[in-house]
């Protein structure tokens, strides 16, 4: 369960205050999936970030299955995200100079699991890139980089997965694979699942829709979207 209880983000910019996402309350319950919708800039990627605590609110409170994670610090919130949340991110944030199959343990090594390597195996076969381990992320094309970032957010088997733009990057057919993928593996875990997408047709799959305009919530028909 995600909970917001009237979170804000309010930056400096050109030396004036401005509020990037206005007071939001939100409640998401396992299981579900949501869609976030909206024109560029209308605050969806920073929704997503202070949900995940990888950015913190000028106000209000973000409730992680009861925690507020606002209040925590940096050790404990990072052992919460490792375990809670998977992130999948437009330009995929492998790092480079890792294998595949090694960006996939890295979450798992942080939590000292110690079924790491025949898991990391298992999640490439789960992604269709059985024989790919030992390629590094430059020697990948987009779509299976993606593949590979889904794989290492899944590692930890996190119950909420958070994906900003996850085709964003990838031309129209890979997109749609990387979406059929992301959506079979949701099922087959029952994990929460954020998805910020610019595809009516894909939000219109989920369960519920969040439509962002200037940092805040507009009422908008599923056939009006954007
Ligand atoms: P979206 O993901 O919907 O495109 P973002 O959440 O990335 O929108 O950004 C919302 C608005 O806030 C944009 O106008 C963006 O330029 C601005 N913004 C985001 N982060 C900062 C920051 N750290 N400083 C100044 N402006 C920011
Ligand atoms: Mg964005």
């Amino acid at each position: 369960m995600i909970e917001l209880r009237r979170v804000s983000k309010t930056v400096e910019s050109g030396g004036r205050p401005l509020t990037i996402l206005h007071p939001l309350d939100l409640s998401i319950p396992s299981d579900r999936f949501v869609a976030v919708v909206g024109p560029s800039g209308s605050g969806k990627s920073t929704l997503l970030g202070l949900i995940a605590g990888l950015d913190a609110p000028s106000s209000g409170e973000v409730l992680i299955d009861g925690t507020d994670i606002t209040r925590l610090g940096e050790d404990e919130l990072a052992k919460l995200r490792g375990e809670k949340i998977g992130f999948v991110f437009q330009f995929f944030h492998l790092v480079p100079s890792l294998t595949a199959f090694e960006n996939i343990l890295v979450p798992m090594e942080i939590a000292r699991r110690r079924d790491a390597v025949p898991r990391a195996r298992r999640l490439l076969d789960e992604v269709g890139l059985h024989d790919r381990g030992h390629h590094y992320p430059s020697q990948l094309s987009g779509g299976e980089q993606q593949r590979v970032a889904i794989a290492r957010a899944l590692a930890n088997d996190p119950p909420i997965v958070l994906a900003d733009e996850p085709t964003g990057n990838l031309d129209s057919t890979t997109g749609r694979h990387i979406m059929e993928l992301l959506l079979a593996v949701r099922r087959a875990r029952r994990s929460t699942l954020i998805l910020v997408t610019h595809d009516a047709q894909l939000a219109s799959l989920a369960d519920d829709r969040l439509v962002l305009r200037d940092g805040r919530p507009v009422e908008t028909p599923v056939e009006a979207l954007p």
